[in-house]
């Protein structure tokens, strides 16, 4: 079965394990169902950015040239929380895209995927995130109502956690042995008084599986900028990575608009 279209992060619902869907043209794959199954993907050598452009060539998180430079969907806050500046009615590109996406309440949450690390999200994407970075573990540290102060909150904390996912380490499924709610403790101590008053009381733990049978002892990544073609068993999905018999890995979401033949068999 062949399916064309450009790539699209795939969603997911929070199952045990995790269960993922990629549209891709017209069509809707369950990818939890084409474990096991030979897939090849053949670069088309178009990509179609966000605002809907066929493009040659595209640039940060896969957006065409206008888009990086002028869409407010790339603006610097959405890559760095702490320069938002809605909530001081002051426009980055679109003031009024910025405030619908940074005047709603957010979270500041320590997640493990390899190590503990900290990270900022909008309160009602936060178990998208955490499936998207492959997290086995995560929990609220603080709440705040707009992505400012959840910005701030995690630039108080860099200087004592990572702020990154260890792709390598989380898709060999190395994860580290800390406990969250210790971890919660000791970085609450860490902020400074004045967002103190962020911190959350929600002590809930959520726990993510996903399906992987076999986890690979070595990965190697699939670029397709630079591979135009591969084909391989599909051995499981954690994160955004599809992962392929060999030890091969390929992140849906860093080729998010690449337009592919896909095909199972
Ligand atoms: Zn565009």
């Amino acid at each position: 079965m062949k399916f064309t279209g450009a790539l699209k992060k795939m969603a997911t619902m929070h199952k045990s394990p995790v269960r993922y869907a990629m549209s891709l043209g017209e069509d809707l794959l369950t990818v939890n169902q084409l474990i096991n199954k030979e897939i090849s993907i053949q670069f088309k050598h178009k990509h179609i950015c966000a605002c809907g452009k066929e493009v040659d060539q595209v640039y940060r998180a896969n957006f065409c040239r206008d888009c990086f430079f002028n869409n407010p969907a790339a603006g610097d806050a959405i890559f760095r929380p702490e320069l938002s500046k809605a909530h001081l009615g002051i426009a980055d590109r679109d003031l009024e895209f910025e405030k619908a996406y940074q005047l709603q309440p957010h979270v500041v949450y320590l997640a493990i995927s390899s190590g503990v690390k900290v990270g900022v999200t909008r309160q009602g994407q936060k178990l998208h995130r955490w499936m998207d970075q492959g997290a086995s573990s995560a929990i609220v540290l603080a709440e705040t109502s707009n992505r400012f102060e959840a910005g701030q909150i995690e630039v108080a904390l860099k200087d004592h956690i990572s702020d990154k996912t260890n792709w390598r380490r989380m898709l060999k499924n190395e994860i580290a042995d800390k406990d969250l709610l210790k971890e919660k403790t000791a970085m609450s101590a860490k902020l400074p008084e004045d967002l103190k008053p962020f911190l959350s009381a929600d002590d809930e733990i959520f726990t993510f599986t996903y399906p992987v049978e076999n986890y690979p002892a070595k990965v190697a990544s699939i670029n397709l900028s630079k591979t135009d073609f591969f084909t391989g068993n599909l051995a499981g999905i954690k994160g955004q990575y599809l992962i392929f018999d060999q030890g091969q890995v390929f992140n849906v979401r860093s080729h998010e608009g690449f337009v592919v033949d896909f095909d199972v068999r």
